[in-house]
């Protein structure tokens, strides 16, 4: 059977800016053809085994011509794939999504449309210009400023575009803004009419210039802005005074290496995102089942007969239920035995299999762990400890000191992963973050001199023992989070006034 061409639309560059239509699509792609424009995290969200086909337009790599693209979109859709076609801002606005859309329907290849949030009414928003005012227009024209100024420039009629009380959106214009700017004039618009350049608009890297229609082109030479850029013409722009707020986000353009495994560092990039920040994504570790599993199968038989259970985290929730599951088993299997969860996503993660967790310590440490336990168990009782691999010895030590019967069942391992550029992330990044010794060691084994790497950088750790051993491989933390999650990692890079 033929496949489907689903044209969508992945926004100006803000990946929370992707509809969830969009998202679904991509979630359920056999092929994905992206270009350049395409953020990180978007292209993330296709499944592991979708093929990811790049046909943009950076230097060095090869790229596809339109045409190309149309001949591979339509084979691949012939071999019944579901693709989606990736394109930044929205597909129809000026973004040849038309020209794509009418190759299929030739080709007899059925295609939807997603539409996008389109970079000359996002940009201007993160920028803090409303595109339409009641106070200062009726109307807003989305114009192409291409190069090619004698073909399509000569068919716009300037004397329509130079009118008070209208709005004008210029893309790809950053090449023709001299010509441009004094058409408008020439045809009786204000010299003093505002101008607002937008480049990278809706990413941390955003820059805005503001001039008048006279002096944009003088004020580019002393800060030159290169492409992509979004211009917008009109009363409007006075606007981002009073309502610029996206430049003023408490990390705006800071560059955070997020070291998360991959599947962990979703929510916290997305925090970044949400604070102003890039996340550079390098995933230093990922998670594999311990050498020996049959612990894990006997620990899980018995599991009714331990007085409590204490998961470590989400790893460890999903191998107790991944075996519970492959025994045919549910939740059941646990009898009456208490559970305990050292933080709240580990909490989440339990609660996600109807467990509300007997106990969740304050801080989330082995040893308030202990304290916790100890307070609400006997001697002799039994607790399973049910854990990475290679986790600290302090809490087993503590409960058995307290004469409590310990088993310790290691239910996975968190290994190193290997990053291919991981140098030049670490070189494009301000902030580095770490959330465990383990990813600590893991960036120093893979760097040839780690230290060296993260000089002038700013190290946040997750906690005091994540930070000790950052020290211990001469990185100096300058921020350590109060409470040991993620969630107040990002809150306290977003407090401390070294990155204001
Ligand atoms: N279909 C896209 C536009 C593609 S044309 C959309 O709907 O947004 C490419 C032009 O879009 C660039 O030259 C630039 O003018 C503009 N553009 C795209 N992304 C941008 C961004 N993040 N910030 C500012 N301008 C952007």
């Amino acid at each position: 059977m033929t496949g489907k061409v689903f044209l969508v639309g992945a926004g100006p560059g803000d990946p929370g800016l992707l509809t969830i239509k969009g998202k679904r699509a991509i979630e359920n792609a056999d092929v994905l053809v992206y270009d350049y424009l395409a953020a990180e995290p978007i292209v993330a969200l296709a499944p592991p085994d979708c093929e990811r086909i790049y046909v943009g337009k950076k230097a060095r790599a090869h790229t596809l011509e339109q045409e190309e693209i149309n001949t591979l979109l339509v084979r691949l859709a012939r071999a019944g794939k579901n693709v989606v076609r990736l394109k930044g801002g929205d597909p129809f606005v000026f973004g040849r999504g038309g020209e794509e859309a009418q190759e299929l329907r030739a080709a007899g290849i059925a295609f939807e449309i997603v539409p996008g949030v389109t970079s000359g009414i996002a940009a201007p928003a993160y920028a803090g210009i409303p595109v339409t005012h009641r106070d200062h227009n009726t109307a807003v024209t989305f114009v192409t400023g291409h190069e090619d100024i004698q073909k399509q420039l000569s068919t716009l009629d300037w004397s329509k575009l130079a009118a008070p009380n209208h709005t004008l959106v210029l893309y790809m214009a950053m090449g023709n803004l001299a010509s441009i700017t004094s058409e408008l004039v020439r045809n009786g618009l204000a010299a003093s009419t505002p101008i607002a350049i937008v480049r990278e608009g809706t990413k941390p890297a955003q820059q805005t210039l503001v001039a008048t229609l006279e002096t944009i082109v003088a004020e580019l030479e002393r800060t030159p802005i290169a492409p992509p850029a979004i211009a917008i013409i009109g009363e409007v722009v006075r606007l981002r005074d009073e309502l610029r707020w996206f430049d003023r986000l408490p990390l705006f353009g800071k560059r955070v290496l997020v070291t998360r495994m991959a599947s962990g560092s979703l929510e916290f990039a997305a925090r970044l995102w949400e604070a102003g920040a890039e996340p550079i994504l390098a995933p230093l570790i990922r998670i594999i089942p311990p050498e020996d599993t049959r612990e894990i199968t006997r620990a899980v038989e018995n599991a009714n007969t331990y007085q409590w259970i204490v998961f470590s985290s989400r790893n460890g929730v999903d191998a107790f239920w991944g075996e519970l599951q492959a025994r045919g088993r549910d939740t059941r299997a646990l009898g009456a035995t208490k559970i305990a969860a050292i933080g709240p996503k580990t909490a989440e993660t339990l609660a996600e299999h109807g467990i509300v967790p007997d106990f969740i310590p304050t801080r989330y440490v082995g040893e308030s762990v202990g304290e916790g336990l100890l307070a609400r168990t006997e001697p002799n009782d039994r607790i399973l400890l049910f854990r990475a691999q290679e986790a600290r010895d302090a809490l087993p030590a503590m409960l058995r000191e307290g004469g409590r019967n310990v088993e310790i069942v290691a239910a996975y391992r968190a290994v190193q992963n290997n990053v291919a550029d991981l140098a030049e992330r670490v070189a494009n990044s301000d902030v580095l973050t770490f959330t465990s010794a383990g990813i600590v060691r893991s960036f120093v084994a893979q760097l040839e001199d780690a230290v060296r790497a993260a000089h002038g950088k700013i190290i946040a750790c997750i906690g005091p023992i994540t930070a000790e051993a950052a020290k211990a491989a001469g990185l100096e933390a300058s921020i350590v989070a109060q409470d040991f999650t993620t969630e107040g990692l990002a809150r306290a890079l977003i407090a401390a006034p070294i990155l204001r």
